[in-house]
């Protein structure tokens, strides 16, 4: 059952074994597993109810925008340096994420083991992505979902000798349409919406859909025992007036990277270890635009099929940091972003946005290592500060260089950098320019898809929130289920990790409820 703030017309209250903030990909997972085993479970949404089946899903991207996105695509870090791109409705930013499905690399699970992250070794989490890649039909892409872009890209890498790999799918019968970002009218890709979240309400889970958690309470001993939230008007985005109170056995956080580290602050709960909103990882994303002489259309097909992983782990010579420390792929961006992003105004920017069609795009999630921190401003809104430092420039530079030699080596006639310079490449001798471009304090845009790390797990109060069992060290009773649990990103997209750490929740959830 799925409950919409238009058929609230008074206050509510409810009483559950388990109430989960977001549905998610960490939510929607928790919900899944503990409603199959038997248990009460409520789900809350801050945003809107959207399906293919009822139309709701009709690729112009003024409408899903403002549907799917967080601050309708718009929301930045306080320097303006990171889009900040987050999903805020049932389902979370997978109805708009691009289906890669990667499992957590070997070295960055023992990385996780040896930051005390105990039961989460890679032969338990082994079967749990067994059984996740089965839920989502995870596959690799095969050369018919290679778009011209993709197949660009693996041209480029060849001639440089570059190793590609095609990247794995969560999608059944994908039919091409290119509209992944807008969310999939054609319920082929895999998201929560069409897999953990029908699972979960078919297992008896209830969801609350524009209901927004104002905070989570606790009793006398300061257990968390609930919550309250507001029902959010769709039409406004502003709430409705009517409420939800809800007492809980146990209370799940799965509101994302970039919002439960703020639920916890708004919620005033205890914050000893100041760690709360600290260590924000949001793999920073540099991305070069390519001009070609033929159609690339970038908005067809599926956006990465392909990719360089080479480059993933960082390369260091006596200390000295040499190259990598990202994942390098094709781009997909739909025109308003490209328009939003390319350099120039007037006439200029009009000239290039009429060559749209023959605009190309690569782009690289870069594995940061310098986090940034979530605050409350006075007005109790989060605020987000991120900056760019030390070897995470090094590591974007690097990036945008080895974009820069594979788009031109794919024959790309001319490399454009979304700067506010404007920079042009036509040759790859002009790529050393790439190591003087202005790159602080929102002279470039980045991306920031992969939030993680602000309510970090690990053994010790002092220095982590979040106990390896996902319950929190200060608050009994408070489960998180998300990325914001990560010591350290992933160093591949997060998706596949965080709902097998969910399942890891789940189970140890399910113990204490006995
Ligand atoms: C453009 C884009 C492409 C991506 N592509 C990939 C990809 O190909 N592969 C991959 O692995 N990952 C990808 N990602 C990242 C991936 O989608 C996310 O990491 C993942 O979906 C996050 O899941 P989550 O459950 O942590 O958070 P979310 O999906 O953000 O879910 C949290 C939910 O909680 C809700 N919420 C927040 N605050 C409250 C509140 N106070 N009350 C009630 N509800 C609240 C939010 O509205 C949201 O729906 C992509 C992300 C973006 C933006």
């Amino acid at each position: 059952m799925i409950v919409e703030s238009r058929q609230v017309t008074h206050d509510l209250s409810e009483d559950t074994d388990v109430v989960v903030i977001g549905s998610g990909c960490g939510g929607a997972t928790v919900a899944k597993k503990l409603a199959e085993a038997g248990r009460r479970v409520i789900v809350l949404e801050r945003g809107g109810y959207f399906t293919a089946a009822r139309g709701d899903l009709d690729q112009r991207s003024d409408n899903m925008l403002a549907r799917i996105d967080g601050a309708r695509g718009l929301g930045t870090s306080r320097n303006t340096e990171i889009a900040m791109m987050y999903g805020n409705c049932v389902g979370g930013a997978s109805v708009h994420y691009w289906a890669d499905s990667w499992r957590l690399p070997k070295d960055r699970n023992e990385l996780y083991l040896r930051a005390g992250l105990d039961g989460h070794a890679p032969e338990v989490l082994a079967p749990i992505f067994d059984e996740i890649e089965k839920d989502l039909n995870v596959h690799v892409a095969d050369a018919d979902h290679f778009n011209r872009m993709n197949q660009l890209f693996d041209i480029g890498a060849k001639k440089l000798g570059w190793h590609t790999e095609g990247v794995r799918q969560a999608r059944k019968g994908c039919v091409k349409s290119g509209h992944c970002y807008q969310g999939c009218a054609y319920d082929a890709k895999q998201s929560q919406l069409v897999t953990h979240i029908p699972a979960a309400l078919a297992a008896g889970a209830r969801l609350y859909a524009d209901c927004n958690v104002d905070w989570i309470s606790r009793d006398g001993n300061g257990k968390a025992n609930g919550l309250s939230a507001s029902f959010i008007d769709r039409a406004t985005g502003r709430p409705n007036g009517h409420k939800l109170t809800v007492r809980a056995r146990f209370v799940v956080l799965a509101a994302g990277g970039y919002s439960s580290a703020a639920v916890w602050l708004k919620s005033g709960l205890p914050n000893a270890s100041g760690q709360v909103g600290r260590n924000l990882f949001l793999n920073p994303c540099p991305y070069l635009y390519a001009l070609y002489d033929e159609p690339v259309v970038m908005w067809q097909n599926i956006p990465t099929a392909t990719g360089v992983m080479d480059f993933r782990l960082a390369r260091y010579d006596n200390g000295r940091y040499v190259e990598g420390g990202y994942l390098l792929h094709p781009n997909q961006l739909q025109a308003e972003f490209v328009a939003a992003t390319l350099p120039g105004f007037g006439k200029e920017h009009r000239a290039l946005m009429d060559r749209l069609p023959n605009i190309g795009s690569a782009v690289s999630w870069i594995d940061d290592e310098n986090p940034g921190q979530i605050t409350l401003g006075r007005d109790g809104h989060p605020l987000y500060d991120y900056r760019l430092r030390g070897v995470d420039i090094l590591k974007a530079r690097d990036a945008m260089k080895k974009q820069a030699m594979l788009l031109l080596a794919s024959g790309a006639r001319e490399l454009i950098v979304p700067d506010m310079a404007g920079t042009r490449l036509r040759d790859p001798k002009d790529i050393p320019l790439l190591d003087r471009i202005d790159i602080s304090n929102g002279a470039i845009l980045f991306g920031g898809p992969h939030p993680a790390g602000a309510l970090r797990m690990g053994k010790h109060p002092e220095t982590s929130v979040v106990a390896p069992s996902h319950e929190a060290h200060e608050v009994p009773n408070l489960f998180v289920a998300d990325p914001s649990v990560f010591p350290r990103p992933p160093s591949v997209d997060p998706s596949l990790t965080i709902m097998a750490f969910s399942v890891v929740a789940s189970r140890n959830l399910l113990q204490r409820l006995g």
